[in-house]
């Protein structure tokens, strides 16, 4: 199926890191995971396929493995902000000293910040979460954070509830990423709370099933559809690429699939998130 010549897509959720960081996510999915990578991680093949797929801009997120990146990974969003105008959410991490963020602002390398609780290894709710909170309302600036089920370790640093206080305490905008992978029927409590709480598509319209422990977990769910035709000008698409081990369009077609109103599809694959800069970013 291809994308109707017309339609505008903004993908929210792409990871094009430095090639000096990209043999590190070959070795998660392939050597830690015994998976197989399905597209090319290094970032301008990954740009490629990207426009081959019809994708005009993207939110570029790039959360910091290691404390020591922060600083690499937010002056290469400025750089490529610089060369290709992408919305950029940089690095932070709860061992980094404040300064590093308010310097990746106040220089225009990034226009918010992204944080991925599993990988860090810090719960959304921890002290070391809501310092990092408190700098966000300070400084008004967005926020894009993992939320669901992680192949590393569950839902151990990203579970619900643990997003409590990030959505009731604070102000500034918030994007659950994934729709709450694998408990999605539990991001309605957020979205219905707060306006200012947004969520997208990666990895939530993928036809995936895991066993952890036991316990069946389902990506693409009926929630989803529900969630997206109640809360149809919150969700942006998004499509986890280039870190994919299915078929890196699996996202959008099943988006463009999905039986809902011609006017939805066109809100999830760019209007909201055009509405999202104008409001936030300008
Ligand atoms: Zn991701």
């Amino acid at each position: 199926m291809n994308v109707p010549e017309k339609v505008k897509i903004i993908d929210t959720h792409v990871h094009l890191y430095p090639n000096e960081i990209v043999p590190r996510f070959y070795a998660w999915i392939e050597k830690k995971h015994k998976l197989k990578a399905k597209m090319p991680i290094e970032w301008e093949k990954a740009l490629e396929m990207l426009r081959e797929m019809g994708v005009n801009t993207i939110f570029n997120l790039t959360h910091a493995i290691i404390p020591e990146h922060t600083q690499i990974l937010n002056k290469w969003q400025g750089l490529l902000k610089e060369n290709y105008k992408f919305i950029t959410f940089g690095a932070f991490h709860p061992e980094n000293d404040d300064k590093l963020l308010i310097e990746a602002f106040e220089n225009g390398w990034i226009d918010g910040l992204k944080l991925h609780p599993p990988v860090q290894k810090f719960k959304p709710n921890s002290k070391e979460a809501l310092r990092i909170y408190e700098l966000l309302e300070e400084l008004n600036k967005p926020l894009l954070i993992h939320s669901g089920w992680f192949p590393d370790n569950s839902f151990e640093y990203a579970d619900t509830g643990m997003y409590d206080e990030l959505i009731f305490n604070y102000s500034f905008p918030v994007i659950l990423a994934h729709m709450f992978l694998g408990k999605t029927k539990e991001i309605e409590r957020y979205l219905d709370a707060r306006k200012n709480v947004f969520t997208e598509t990666s990895n939530a319209l993928v036809k995936m099933e895991v066993f952890d422990k036991g316990e069946k977990i389902v990506w693409y769910c009926d929630d989803v559809k529900r969630i997206i035709e109640e809360f149809p000008n919150r969700v942006f698409y998004g499509s986890e690429i280039p870190l994919v081990w299915w078929d890196p369009k699996e996202t959008l077609l099943n988006l463009l699939k999905l039986d809902v109103d011609d006017k939805i599809k066109e809100m999830i694959l760019y209007k909201n998130a055009e509405k999202f800069i104008e409001k936030y970013l300008r």
